[in-house]
């Protein structure tokens, strides 16, 4: 029995190293990727439900990877997060969001506002509402064009410092969004002192929608308080008619989710948007 448990030790151990080993090559392959030009954003749309029009679209991150082929971000963001690689990655991110969204307007499309997700790592970077104002000055994009989203956990974390920096980027023109909303600690009381324009209701609140009363209270709660404190409101992870009919009755702005499309290449997005145009 001694003998099995050591053979049991060794085993789990190797398989540790070896978990260690990828993630430091993942690592290694995570700094060099800017470099090696493999990543790629793709697009999703946001429509209005009262007019039906596509007004702007969330740039996703995706990282084509050699070996492995598309990885999704929910596998390396955490890792870019724990080595800082999100400030550059997140500078790359937003440089690309801002080019492809000036590049729509220059090919004549009716103008998009952009939303960029920001982690906490680069929004607490010194100076980084100024890195924002340079990127915009460097694409040529109006700052009205561009939305940055925010998580309550990254503004909880520290909650003077980041009202300090929304007023900033305020200042400058971007338009600010609470995404995942629900699913954080923000305290109502702390919410009215954001300078935010938009509340993006997380997924996990609109997933279960119709079925799920709980979720269906909280949801349309959410809308009636954005609507009390004179914020849009966005359903994201939309699937469902039964979801839109339910968030339309509800008051709820816009949607996002696969209802309509889910995340595109640029290429893609650009003939979505074209032939609605056509329409
Ligand atoms: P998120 O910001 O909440 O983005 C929405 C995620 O939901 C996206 O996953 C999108 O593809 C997915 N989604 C959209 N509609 C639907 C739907 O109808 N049903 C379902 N089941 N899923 C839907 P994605 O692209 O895999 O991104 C995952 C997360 O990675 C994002 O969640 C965001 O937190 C993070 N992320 C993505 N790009 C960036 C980036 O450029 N910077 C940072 N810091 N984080 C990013
Ligand atoms: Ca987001
Ligand atoms: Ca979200
Ligand atoms: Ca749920």
């Amino acid at each position: 029995a001694k003998e099995f448990g050591r053979n049991n030790l060794q085993v789990f151990t190797a398989e540790m190293a070896a978990k260690a080993h990828e993630k430091l090559q993942l690592q290694e392959a995570l700094r060099e990727a800017i470099a090696r030009d493999e990543f790629i954003l793709h697009f999703q749309p946001q429509m209005s439900l009262a007019s039906g029009r596509i007004f702007a679209a969330e740039a996703l991150l995706r990282w084509q990877h050699p070996q492995r082929g598309l990885i999704s971000p929910a596998t390396f963001i955490p890792l870019a997060e724990e080595t800082g690689l999100i400030v550059p990655i997140g500078d790359w991110v937003l440089r690309a969001a801002c080019r492809q969204a000036k590049a729509w307007q220059e090919a004549g499309l009716p103008p998009l506002i952009v939303s960029v997700n920001v982690s906490a790592r680069q929004f607490r970077e010194r100076n980084w509402a100024a890195r924002v104002a340079a990127v915009l000055a460097e694409t040529g994009l109006h700052a009205r064009y561009l939305e940055l989203e925010l998580t309550e956990s990254l503004i909880m974390q520290d909650l003077a410092g980041a009202i300090a920096t929304m007023h900033e980027l305020e200042a400058i023109g971007v338009h600010l969004a609470i995404d995942d909303f629900g699913t954080g600690y923000s305290s109502l009381s702390a919410l009215k002192r954001f300078p935010v324009s938009r509340l993006k209701i997380d997924r996990s609140f609109v997933e279960d929608i119709p079925s799920d009363p709980d979720d269906e209270a909280i949801t349309a709660g959410i809308i009636s308080l954005a609507q009390k404190l004179g914020l849009r409101v966005i359903a994201e992870g939309v699937e469902t008619e039964a979801q839109v009919e339910f968030l339309q009755k509800s008051g709820c702005d816009e949607i996002q989710g696969y209802f309509l499309s889910p995340p595109l290449s640029s290429r893609d997005f650009q003939a979505l948007l074209q032939g609605c145009d056509a329409d």
